[in-house]
C-alpha cells in the first residue's frame, strides 16, 4: 500500500531509524540487516507528530482505511478501492476526516505518553464506513438505489491520531498550528480527558522460524511468512505466529510462479449451497447435473493477494466453478512464490460476493444476502502454479488468466 505516509521506527537490534509505510508487516535495517516482523491485535496505531512540542497535546483517532469496496445493489456487484480517513471519535471540534496533511510528517507507532492524552476510539472503523450514509462516498450511485451488501475487502485498516491543543477558548490542530474551532464565549468547551496511552501497542519480533529458528520470508506487506528450510508457513495471528496448512499443486511445467489461494469450507446458512449440484443450479452452470455431483463437497476459493477489484471478482467465481482438485504437496524449497498479503479472514468475506455475482436471478437472491451467514469451517492456502504468456499470468492446469498489470497494481491496494 502506498498512501504517502511514512512511519519512522527505530531498528530494534542496533537502533537505526527505519522507514516503513503504514501496511508494511516486516520491518528490514538497512544498517544491520536484521529482519523484525511487526504484529499488532486487530491493527496498527500511529502518531502524527505535533508540529512543535508541547506538553498539553490530545491526540483524536482517525480510521485510515484503503482496500478493495463491493457493492451488490440493483442487480449488479460493483466495485473500487478506496482510501480514507474518518474521524473515529465524536468531539465536536475534531474535523471530520485528516484531510490533506503535510506529507513530510512521519507517523511514529503510537505508544503511551506523559505528555498527551488519547481520546478514546468511539467508532469501529467497519461500523463507520459500512452504513448507509457514509457508503454514498464509497458509492455514489447508492444514493439512488437500495444496497443489499456492502463490503471492505482486503483493507489495511489503522489508527491514526492526530495532535490537537486547546487555547483562549479555540482548538488548535498542532500539526499545521491552525486553528480548527473556536468555542463562542458563552459556551463551554469539549472536556478533554483522556488517556495517556493508546491501548495495545505493536509486539516485534525477530523474523525467525518459530519451528526451526531459520529466516522467513516475506514480502513488506505479506500476512503468511514461509520456512524453505522446515518449509512451513506461518501467520501472524493477535500478536503471535500459527502455522498455516498449505499445499503447493503439482506441475510438470518449469520456471512456473506459484500464486497463493485460499482454499475455504463454508456452512452457509440462508441458502442451499452444499454440492457442486448446488453451485450448477445456483448459477445455471451450462452443465448437466450427474449423480457425482450431488456428492462433490463445494469448495470456496479466494485470491491470497490484493488484485484489481474487477479481476479479484473475477477470479473469486472462476475458481468456484472450476472446484481444482490437484495433487499436492509442501515441499517449498526451490520454488519461485508469490507473497500472500491478503489474510484469510478478509478471503471468508468474499464468498458473499462470490455468491452474489455467480447468482443467476440477482433480484431474487440479493435480497437474501443480508440474512445469510458464512461460517468458515476449514481453510489452507493453496499455492496454483502460472507461467507468463506476453502480458499475462496463465494458470498452468486451467489455463485462466490474469492480466500482470492488474497484479502489480494489486500491491498498491
Ligand atoms: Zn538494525
Ligand atoms: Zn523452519
Amino acid at each position: 500500500m502506498n498512501s504517502g505516509w511514512v512511519v519512522e521506527h527505530p531498528c530494534p537490534q542496533c537502533g537505526a531509524p527505519v522507514q516503513l509505510s503504514e501496511a508494511d508487516r516486516v520491518l528490514s535495517c538497512g544498517f544491520c540487516r536484521v529482519r523484525h516482523l511487526l504484529m499488532a491485535p486487530g491493527f496498527f496505531q500511529f502518531c502524527l507528530p505535533p508540529r512543535i512540542p508541547r506538553d498539553d497535546i490530545f491526540f483524536v483517532p482517525y480510521w485510515h482505511v484503503r482496500g478493495m469496496a463491493f457493492t451488490c445493489a440493483g442487480t449488479a456487484v460493483r466495485f473500487r478501492v478506496i482510501d480514507t480517513s474518518r474521524c473515529a471519535s465524536d468531539l465536536a471540534f475534531a474535523p471530520p476526516t485528516l484531510g490533506l496533511r503535510p506529507q513530510a510528517m512521519k507517523l511514529r507507532f503510537a505508544a503511551s505518553d506523559q505528555k498527551a492524552f488519547f481520546a478514546s476510539r468511539r467508532m469501529e472503523a467497519r461500523d463507520l464506513l459500512l452504513n448507509a450514509d457514509a457508503w454514498q462516498a464509497v458509492d455514489s450511485l447508492s444514493r439512488r438505489e437500495h444496497v443489499w451488501l456492502r463490503e471492505l475487502i482486503g483493507e489495511n485498516c489503522s489508527a491514526i491520531y492526530a495532535p490537537f491543543y486547546y487555547k483562549n477558548k479555540t482548538f488548535y490542530d498542532a500539526v499545521l498550528d491552525r486553528p480548527v474551532h473556536r468555542i463562542p464565549a458563552d459556551e463551554r468547551a469539549d472536556d478533554l480527558k483522556g488517556s495517556r496511552s493508546p491501548g495495545p501497542s505493536i509486539t516485534v519480533v525477530p523474523a525467525m522460524c518459530p519451528q526451526c529458528g531459520w529466516d522467513l520470508e516475506g514480502e513488506k506487506e505479506s500476512c503468511v511468512f514461509i520456512c524453505r528450510n522446515c518449509e512451513s508457513a506461518w501467520e501472524s495471528v493477535a500478536g503471535s505466529l500459527k502455522a498455516v496448512s498449505f499445499g503447493i499443486a503439482e506441475t510438470g511445467e518449469s520456471g512456473v510462479l506459484h500464486v497463493p489461494f485460499w482454499r475455504m469450507q463454508a456452512r452457509i446458512d440462508g441458502v442451499s449451497l452444499e454440492s457442486f449440484a448446488d453451485l450448477v443450479r445456483f448459477a445455471n452452470l451450462p452443465r448437466a447435473v450427474r449423480p457425482g455431483f450431488e456428492q462433490q463437497r463445494l469448495s470456496f476459493w479466494a485470491p491470497a493477494f490484493k488484485i484489481k477489484p474487477n479481476v479479484f471478482l473475477r477470479l473469486l467465481q472462476q475458481l468456484i466453478v472450476l472446484q481444482p482438485d490437484l495433487a499436492e504437496n509442501t515441499r517449498l524449497k526451490n520454488l519461485n512464490l508469490s507473497a500472500a498479503n491478503l489474510p484469510k479472514s478478509e478471503a471468508a468475506e468474499s464468498i458473499k460476493i462470490a455468491l452474489a455475482g455467480l447468482a443467476t436471478r440477482k433480484n431474487e437472491f440479493f435480497p437474501l444476502l443480508e440474512g445469510i451467514t458464512v461460517n468458515v469451517t476449514d481453510s489452507r492456502l493453496v499455492y496454483l502454479p502460472f507461467s507468463t504468456s506476453g502480458q499475462d499470468l496463465v494458470q498452468s492446469h486451467f489455463g485462466f488468466s490474469m492480466e500482470r498489470s492488474a497484479f502489480d497494481f494489486g500491491r498498491k491496494i
